[in-house]
């Protein structure tokens, strides 16, 4: 059964990364056919809703005899471009070598999607049905760039169509290890997004005469030498809080245990750290139109992320915590205002995950994560707001360090016995959650 699911697993991703998906523009459409035609003949009912003709989205249902939850897996058949240049296998090929399946969406996230309709169809073909409730399938357009034609959409236009009590994403699930235990991480929530541009006055003059102006970019100098040497931030909401536990640290004492991560492994440091608190990170910079013109201003564009649950406030308070007196002498102007979102970390879908886990890689364990990005969760969690969302697809011989480089880089690949073991995953976990 599981070289079955291994099989089939690849052959639908290779059929799936064939499809040039790259967003903008997107051109779903033959992906999001091929996906009908699977999944029609295992028993699902299925409806293509589209915002934009070339650009459907898929729900497909399997309905018990019972009313009950409905279990939704959910993915993105859209991926970031790619340069075959940078590329050991052209990325639209599906190659398998050395062990991996190589091309874009290899990871993020067209896997999942292959994973999420394999089991799905093997349970459908079998003849199972849930005892209650609705096994559904959605698979949408147009993540990459905000799914303003693909979840964004669906939940807004058809909610009826798409409502969820329970729903697996993308976010989570590669192993990682960390004192000597397997951990793998359920995303439970995503950071809130707060760019903002800081910028500088001055006086203009020639370039020739230095004096003459007063330079708005020299002013700059010492805000980018702050922001590339501020100490960590903290903001203990639940999430966060939740995950130091789990590594076994104390809440209350956080720069002790991201201490303790540094020591134990640093590069897992990187990933961990983002998710504790408050980040600016500056990403572009403009001053004078012309080499010959001392500029009157300059501005700096930051990227601002903040955890789940805090606003402007959270952004606010960082920014005097690492500029000082600085800030007061800028300007700070808010671009972007998106609040970070979450799902609870204890719920029925979290315990029946951490039983698979345990059953399935014994000694392992589950670890609650924080997404420093966003993802299509975020449409759900706000048109659904009982709904539980988490991402994880289960990856247990390609790790965290070795898969998370990848997304959206070249050589973009997964380990082909990854793909059984996560549609192993989706295939049980409706059996537990609707029979
Ligand atoms: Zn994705």
């Amino acid at each position: 059964m599981a070289d079955d699911l291994q099989r089939e697993t690849t052959e639908v991703l290779q059929r799936l990364v064939q499809f040039n998906t790259v967003n903008p523009p997107g051109n779903e459409r033959a992906a999001i056919e091929y996906l009908v035609s699977y999944v029609e003949d295992a028993g699902f009912d299925v409806e293509v809703l589209a915002c934009v003709d070339a650009r459907p989205n898929l729900v497909a249902n399997l309905n018990g005899a019972d009313d009950g939850p409905t279990l939704t897996y959910l993915g993105h058949v859209d991926t970031v471009l790619a340069d075959p240049s940078e590329w050991t296998h052209d990325p639209w090929s599906g190659d398998v070598a050395d062990g991996y399946l190589w091309g874009r969406g290899a990871l993020d996230m067209k896997s999942q999607v292959a994973a999420e309709a394999v089991a799905a169809v093997a349970l459908g073909r079998d003849g199972w049905r849930p005892a209650r409730g609705t096994l559904k399938l959605v698979f949408v357009s147009d993540e990459e760039t905000g799914g303003d034609v693909g979840a964004q959409w669906l939940t807004k236009t058809h909610p009826d169509k798409v409502r969820s009590d329970m729903l697996l994403n993308e976010g989570g699930g590669e192993v990682f290890e960390y004192r000597g235990q397997r951990r793998y991480g359920v995303c439970c929530a995503e950071k809130g997004v707060f760019r903002f541009k800081v910028t500088a006055r001055g006086v203009a003059g020639h370039a020739s005469l230095p004096r003459t102006g007063d330079n708005a970019l020299l002013k700059l100098g010492p805000v980018l030498e702050k922001l590339a040497n501020a100490e960590s931030s903290f903001e203990m909401t639940e999430g966060p809080a939740a995950l130091i536990e789990a590594l076994g640290g104390d809440p209350s004492d956080p720069g002790a245990a991201l201490r303790q991560v540094a020591e134990t492994d640093p590069v897992l440091l990187i990933f961990l750290e983002p998710m504790l608190g408050v980040t600016l990170t500056p990403t572009m910079a403009h001053a004078s139109d012309k080499i010959n013109v001392i500029p009157s201003r300059a501005s700096l564009a930051i990227d601002c992320r903040v955890p789940p649950g805090l606003g402007e406030d959270a952004a606010r308070r960082r920014i005097e915590q690492v500029l000082g007196a600085d800030a007061t002498d800028l300007e700070v102007e808010f671009t972007e205002k998106v609040v970070g979102n979450q799902s609870p970390v204890q719920s029925d879908l979290m315990r029946v995950i951490e039983r698979w886990v345990s059953a399935n890689d014994p000694g392992a364990q589950t670890v609650p994560v924080i997404l420093p990005g966003f993802s299509d969760s975020r449409w759900f969690r706000e048109a659904f707001p009982e709904c539980v969302a988490y991402g994880f697809f289960p990856t247990r011989h390609m790790d965290l360090l070795e898969a998370a480089p990848l997304v959206h880089s070249a050589d973009e690949r997964i380990d082909v016995r990854d793909l059984g073991f996560a549609a192993g995953f989706y295939l049980d976990l409706a059996r537990e959650l609707l029979d």
